[in-house]
Order: structure tokens, then C-alpha cells, then sequence
């Protein structure tokens, strides 16, 4: 979600979470290499969430709608106070010059922003995680990685942000439309580059430490056609004991990240299940797909962002000492119309994150048929991230980018279509086991 944040401060524009695919799964106690050995068939039962985790998921809840009202909030009161034009004349006054003033004004509004939202932002990230248990971070790391995050939205925001209002100026009725094509290259720059440059600020990233299990990984990787593969750990277990892995990068930067955390407390045979789909998201070309369809909802955002904002500048003649798109003094008022469109739209991103999610398994399924050690593995995520296995309405639409995980365990239980003499769907992709020396 960080790179959400750096994309819409960067340029004002909206994406749907594009760290494509995480998994977090958790497991068993059944340990060991995996071993050739008949698969147990018996279903594993979802299990009943404790009493800590349903408090922790509704009080979740309220607070990601708090958020999302706050997200609100903030850019109102600096647009209607008048302060977003106060802001734009000290920096016109100290940037002389319109890029420069452009530049100020989004250090300015960036600070302003983090200081309104630490509150929220340090109860949530720190207090919270900490209360539940969930928390191995010092309050140290937790700043330093805040101020941290904040800086590089705000100097690339600095950077980047008068790109779009030159559009504004120069194409006052089609800005939106090239803004979003010049979105596409910047996505792709952002994926690119973040994990080489960005995510080693905050953790350490390595390679795999247990070379025994990475050799068992690159031979699966090698079934699912994926050579040269790039593994790497990482030391999130200064920060939390949650688990998860992720795929990240694009081109050179492509990568599989499994978190330490998730090492330590899956066994091997987990952990493969784990990779096998983040693999599919890698097979299936699950980053470069999410970009494009950010890029749809980035289209569709501004659209709505450059009619709506006209409209309402219109009515308000030039109280809030605003009076036109392409003054930079409207970023809170432009602000305001994405997270609309934000909510709007996020229901759909997540229909799509689910869909990937879900191929993501059935290609783990496939391609290591382990079905009871995925299931498994889902267990352990859910009790060791305080995880619900069966949300309800308003969590599924709005936050749900992953199938529930009782829905999960269900179709690992189910799906083994190789026993009941159908044929695979991704069975083009992956090589059988016969045709992989170990
Ligand atoms: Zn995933």
C-alpha cells in the first residue's frame, strides 16, 4: 500500500494496491522435507477464529472506516479553510519561479499532512499491533520508518507533481486522459525500481538462509517454467511476527520476498505450497496485469475527478481562494474527488485481486498438489495473523482482496482434478515431477 500512497502523492493519481499478491499463510505441526509419500486426503476443518482474532477484526473494521473517513477529512479542511491557498502563496513566494512553487507546495502540503494523520497513523501501526501481540517493532523503528516513508512521497511528490498540472494547463479538457497514459510508464518505473531502491530503507533483504529448502524451491520453480529465479528473505520479525510473502519487481527486479517470520513457523512442505503460488502470480503475469487495470481505474478516477472538480470551482467562485484545477492550491480538492472515486471503484479492484488470488492457489494446487499442507498453511495464517476464516458483507467488498481464508482451506479440501481424471487448467505451464531431476 505504500507504493498506493507514493503513486497517488506522485501525481495525484489513483491505483488499486499493485504489491501484486501476498499469501500469508500459517501452519501445522507436521515437519520435515517433502517426501514422496502418499497424500493424505483427509479434509483439514476450518478452524473457529479466537475470541482476540473477531475482536481485532471488527475493531479493524471501524477503524478502516475511520480511516477512510479521515482520508476525507483532511484535504476538506485544508481546501475549505483556505489554508491550501495560503500554502501556495508562501511558496510562490519562496519558490519564486511556478515549478518551484509547485515543488514547495507539496513539501508543505506533504508535511501538513503526515502531522494531521500521525495520531491515527502511530495508533494503528504501533499502539494497536502491539496491544493484540502482534508487534515485535521498538517505537524507534516504527518513527524511522514513518518519517522515512513520508519523505520519499513527499520528495517524489516534489518531484513529480508538476508534471500533471502542466497537463492541466496546457489541455484543460484532456488532461485526464494524458495524465493516465503517462501514469503508465511512471507504474512501471514505480515497480521496477522500488524493490531495489525504495524497500531496502526499511528491511534488510537477503538471500535464503536454509539452502536445503531453497534448492527444493528452485526445483519447483523449474516445474513451473520460472529459471533464474530470485528468492529472497527478509528480516520483517524486527517488526511483526504476522507472516507472508509477496512477488514484487518487474523485468531485472522480478522477485519472490518470503518473509522470515513465515519461515520460521511453516515446515517445508508449507512453504512450498507458499511458493507455488506466489509462482503463479509470477507465471501468470499478475504485476503487469494489476497495472493495467490501474491504469483503467486511474482513467476512470480522473475523469471523474476533472468534471467533478470544474463543477464544484464553478459553484464556489473562487472562495477557499481557488479558482482553477491548474493551480496547484487545488491538490486537496483533487485529493478529495480521488478518494471518492476510491471508494467507488475499490470494490472492483478487489473482484480482480480475488479472481488472481484464487488462480494464484489453484496453480499452487497444481502444481504441487499438497492440497492438505496448503490447507494447512492457511491455518497457521489465520491463527498467527488474527485472521477471521469467514469475514462478512462489508469486509468482502471494500477490503476483501483475498479469498476468505475458510474459502481457501474449502477449496483446498475440494480441487484435485488430476484424481478425478479432469484435466488441469495451467497444466501448459508446469513441467511433472518426472521431468525435473531433484
Ligand atoms: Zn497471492
Amino acid at each position: 500500500m505504500r507504493l498506493l500512497r507514493l503513486a497517488l502523492l506522485l501525481a495525484l493519481f489513483l491505483t488499486p494496491p499493485l504489491q501484486a499478491a501476498d499469501l500469508a499463510p500459517s501452519g501445522s505441526s507436521v515437519s520435515g522435507r517433502p517426501t514422496p509419500v502418499a497424500k493424505d486426503l483427509t479434509p483439514v476443518p476450518v478452524p473457529q477464529p479466537s475470541a482476540l482474532a473477531v475482536r481485532y477484526h471488527e475493531s479493524g473494521n471501524w477503524l478502516w472506516a475511520l480511516g477512510q473517513l479521515w482520508a476525507l477529512l483532511v484535504p476538506a479542511a485544508l481546501l475549505f479553510s483556505g489554508a491550501s491557498a495560503r500554502f501556495r502563496d508562501l511558496a510562490r513566494q519562496l519558490g519564486r519561479r511556478w515549478i518551484f512553487t509547485v515543488g514547495i507546495y507539496v513539501l508543505l502540503f506533504s508535511l501538513i499532512v503526515f502531522l494531521l494523520d500521525l495520531p491515527l497513523h502511530f495508533y494503528r501501526g504501533y499502539v494497536r499491533q502491539h496491544a493484540y501481540g502482534l508487534s515485535t517493532q521498538s517505537f524507534q523503528k516504527w518513527l524511522s520508518d514513518s518519517v522515512k516513508e513520508a519523505g520519499i512521497s513527499a520528495v517524489v511528490g516534489a518531484l513529480f507533481t508538476w508534471i500533471p498540472f502542466l497537463i492541466i494547463q496546457r489541455s484543460p479538457r484532456r488532461w485526464w486522459l494524458y495524465t493516465t497514459i503517462l501514469t503508465i510508464p511512471f507504474l512501471l518505473g514505480v515497480v521496477l525500481l522500488k524493490p531495489i531502491w525504495v524497500d531496502p530503507l526499511f528491511n534488510d533483504f537477503g538471500p535464503m538462509k536454509d539452502k536445503v529448502l531453497e534448492r527444493e524451491i528452485l526445483a519447483l520453480a523449474e516445474r513451473a517454467g520460472i529459471s533464474g529465479s530470485r528468492i529472497h528473505e527478509v528480516n520483517k520479525s524486527v517488526d511483526t511476527k504476522a507472516l507472508n510473502a509477496y512477488v514484487t519487481g518487474l523485468l531485472g527486479t522480478k522477485r519472490i520476498v518470503l518473509w522470515d517470520t513465515l519461515l520460521a513457523r511453516l515446515d517445508d512442505r508449507e512453504v512450498l505450497v507458499v511458493m507455488g503460488h506466489e509462482m503463479g502470480h509470477y507465471v501468470l503475469g499478475h504485476v503487469p496485469r494489476t497495472i493495467l487495470l490501474s491504469s483503467l481505474i486511474t482513467l476512470a478516477s480522473l475523469f471523474w475527478a476533472d468534471r467533478a472538480g470544474r463543477w464544484l470551482l464553478a459553484r464556489a467562485k473562487g472562495r477557499f481562494g481557488v479558482s482553477q484545477l491548474s493551480d496547484v492550491a487545488s491538490v486537496p480538492l483533487l485529493l478529495l474527488l480521488l478518494q471518492l472515486a476510491s471508494l467507488a471503484l475499490l470494490p472492483v479492484a478487489n473482484v480482480y485481486s480475488r479472481h488472481q488470488e484464487h488462480e494464484a492457489d489453484r496453480f499452487a494446487l497444481e502444481l504441487t498438489r499438497s492440497n492438505r499442507d496448503a490447507a494447512l498453511a492457511f491455518v497457521k495464517l489465520q491463527k498467527e495473523n488474527l485472521g477471521v476464516p469467514r469475514p462478512g458483507l462489508v469486509y468482502r467488498i471494500w477490503r476483501g482482496s483475498h479469498p476468505s481464508i475458510g474459502e481457501r482451506i474449502d477449496f483446498c479440501n475440494t480441487y484435485r482434478p488430476w484424481m478425478q481424471g479432469r484435466s488441469l487448467r495451467y497444466s501448459r505451464w508446469i513441467r511433472p515431477e518426472s521431468a525435473v531431476r531433484r
